[in-house]
């Protein structure tokens, strides 16, 4: 058997989520901080025949793995951007919530690109892996990166900031998939309030630092209203006295940003058994790019 490559590919939470208003293509125009956070589903990937792309998924049916799945999406973007079709034998080991709000998908679409890539030893340059990224979705820039980023359009013109400290994040995830295109079709469709940059102060003068009273998700509002179990885990985490809490994203995940790993640990205690919980720490840049390494675990240097 051949070497193998594996990617490990963090989850973000959105720290703020501002709708700014509606483009004439339909999409939502977003002004959004995404921050990665230290949940991560792996790729594994082996050179397989020439137009060969098998995947498998643990847990088994946790996503789809046919032709919809962003893993085969993103091979065959790589197969059209270099006119041939090298084969790969893909496992992906899935632990970030699906339709949780937490951008699995995108994440693995990102890992997806950067893992073929040097599988398939194609040396693409970033400029070509960020369109390509773009074109599977509107976060999937973010993921090649990581971090803290500033996200504008549909969430896909990434601006990366300074590392924040490691807050330490607790993650509440309810059992229900919440559909994006579902939350954004039961938005008020205007007025737009204006646009408001007391959060981005500390940012944009350099600082690593957010105005968390500031902070907010505008989706958040129709999400707990038309998925209950999502305001009721928004609940339960507000009573634990974070520093700030949203849902992330969409939905389903809610989190509270607490200012240590070990406080959120704390603050988990006796939530077990109600709701899936994660308590993870968030990641700068350094931590959070997606890295591919040998199978064998022997260092492969950073894409
Ligand atoms: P979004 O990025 O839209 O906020 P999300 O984080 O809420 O998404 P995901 O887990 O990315 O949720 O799933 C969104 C949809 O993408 C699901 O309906 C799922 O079927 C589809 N999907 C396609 N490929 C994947 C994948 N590799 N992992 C998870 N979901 C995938």
């Amino acid at each position: 058997m051949p070497d193998g490559l594996i990617v490990r590919v963090p989850a973000k939470i959105n720290l703020h989520l501002e709708v700014v208003g509606r483009r004439s293509d339909g999409y939502h125009e977003l002004r959004t901080l995404f921050q990665s956070v230290d949940l991560r589903d792996t790729l594994w990937g082996w050179p397989a025949e020439e137009g060969r792309l098998d995947l498998e998924i643990e847990p088994e049916g946790s996503v789809g793995s046919g032709s919809d799945n962003l893993i085969v999406r993103a091979a065959r973007a790589l197969w059209r951007e270099i006119g041939r079709r090298p084969g790969a034998r893909l496992k992906l080991e899935k632990r970030i919530p699906v339709g949780g709000g937490m951008g699995g998908g995108s994440a693995d679409a990102a890992g997806a690109l950067i893992l073929l890539d040097r599988l398939w030893s194609l040396d693409l340059l970033p400029s070509d892996l960020c369109r390509l990224a773009a074109e599977l979705g509107s976060d999937v820039p973010f993921f090649l990166h990581g971090g803290l980023g500033f996200g504008v359009g549909r969430g896909e013109e990434v601006l990366p900031l300074d590392d924040l400290p490691p807050f330490g994040v607790l993650l509440l995830v309810p059992p229900v998939e919440v559909s994006t295109a579902e939350v954004f079709s039961r938005l008020q469709p205007g007025p737009w309030k204006r646009q408001d940059d007391r959060v981005y102060a500390g940012i944009t003068d350099g600082t690593p630092a957010i105005e968390w009273s500031a902070a907010f998700n505008d989706l958040e509002r129709v999400v707990c209203e038309g998925w209950p179990l999502v305001g009721e885990a928004l609940e339960c985490v507000k009573r634990l006295g974070p520093v700030f809490s949203t849902v992330s994203g969409s939905g389903a995940t809610v989190f509270g940003v607490f200012d240590s790993v070990d406080m959120a640990a704390q603050a988990a205690v006796g939530l077990e058994g109600q709701w899936r919980i994660e308590v993870v720490r968030m990641l700068g840049r350094t931590g959070a790019r997606p890295e591919v390494v040998l199978e064998n675990r022997r260092e492969c240097g950073n894409n």
